[in-house]
């Protein structure tokens, strides 16, 4: 569990008040509520170790949890700014409020209307949005499967649901199949999607296995997998056995029921954490200009998920 501080903390413990606005390390932060969860202080302080053997600028740099709901974002992000914060990650509930009161973003944030990074800037906080860019480069990474002429077979039609379709769309992917519990959310995110993107978008009941193309990129994208007792999201046996399959949930100790029951099947199959970690590197990347460290970030989850395994 991550040390979660209160943005209170900021003005009354000596190792935030210590550091003026110019002085160094860089300090970053991930801000949501609930947060103690969040493994983010865990491998972006390893990145951050990594980066300090080669650069003596982020030596002492370090990565904090802070606990902040919604209406305290505006005044939790100025306090920040304040000290010597150079980079916010914004998760549940806060990614759509930063843009109602972010001035400025770049077009990530814009098509996934929701900003989970946010730079230091000489007038404020510029939001962007590296969900999209930690789906595709976790695929990649996984199956070297590219988003370019890429079949999908997404199931869900939430929010994640939304910027991974958004992020395969923008990339130029063949064909995007949205299958989820209630038909009409799915019916609406395909008609958004043809409609901005211009691309094959059908939206699907639950169950349709029988639908999925030869080769097939699949990807779950609700929140089945998050419990123990949750069983596979679809059956594999009705799958092609040339598709690879992407779960966006992960478990502590163990592959979702999905994962193995894909790999059972012997598709190729990978977990989320893949995806949290990409992200996560890309909004490290944003603040430091330096390279990505997913691969780093992506075995620091996995062994304190895993262990040695
Ligand atoms: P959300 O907006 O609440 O959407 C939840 C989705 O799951 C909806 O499509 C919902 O269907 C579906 N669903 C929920 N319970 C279900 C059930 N019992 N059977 C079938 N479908 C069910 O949530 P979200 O923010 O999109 O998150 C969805 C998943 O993405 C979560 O598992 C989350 O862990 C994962 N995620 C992972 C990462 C990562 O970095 N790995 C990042 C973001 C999200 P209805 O429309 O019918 O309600």
């Amino acid at each position: 569990m991550a040390e979660v501080y209160k943005i209170s903390d900021i003005n009354r413990l000596e190792k935030f008040s210590r550091r003026d606005a110019n002085s160094r390390p860089p300090f970053f932060a991930v801000f949501g509520k609930p947060i103690a969860h969040s493994l983010s202080p865990l491998m972006h302080n390893a990145a951050l170790a990594e980066i300090a053997k080669s650069d003596s600028l982020y030596e002492g740099s370090q990565y904090f949890a802070f606990e902040v709901a919604p209406e305290d974002l505006q005044s939790a992000i100025e306090k920040l700014r304040a000290k010597n914060f150079r980079g916010i990650n914004l998760t549940i509930p806060l990614k759509e409020r930063a843009m109602e009161i972010l001035p400025d973003f770049d077009e990530s944030a814009k098509s996934a209307n929701a900003a989970n990074t946010l730079l230091k800037t000489r007038s404020g906080w510029k939001g962007f949005n590296t969900d999209g860019y930690g789906i595709l480069k976790a695929v990649e990474t996984a199956f070297g499967i590219k988003p370019g002429g890429a079949k999908i077979f997404l199931i869900g039609a939430g929010g994640a649901a939304r910027g991974i379709a958004v992020a395969f769309a923008k990339n130029g992917c063949a064909q995007i199949l949205i299958s989820n519990r209630t038909l009409k959310r799915a019916e609406e995110l395909a008609s958004e999607i043809r409609d901005n993107f211009g691309i094959d978008c059908k939206a699907l009941p639950l169950g349709s296995e029988k639908e999925i193309p030869e080769g097939a990129l699949i990807i779950n994208a609700t929140s089945v997998g998050l419990k123990d007792e949750d069983s596979p999201v679809l059956d594999f046996s009705k799958v092609p056995a040339d598709a690879a399959f992407f779960d966006t949930p992960y478990m502590r100790g163990n592959e979702t029921a999905s994962v193995k029951a894909a790999r059972k099947r012997g598709l190729r199959a990978e977990s989320g954490l893949a995806m949290l970690a990409w992200q996560g590197a890309k909004s490290l990347q944003i603040w430091t200009k330096k390279k990505l460290f997913g691969k780093l970030m992506f075995e620091t989850l996995k062994e304190d998920f895993y262990g040695n395994r």
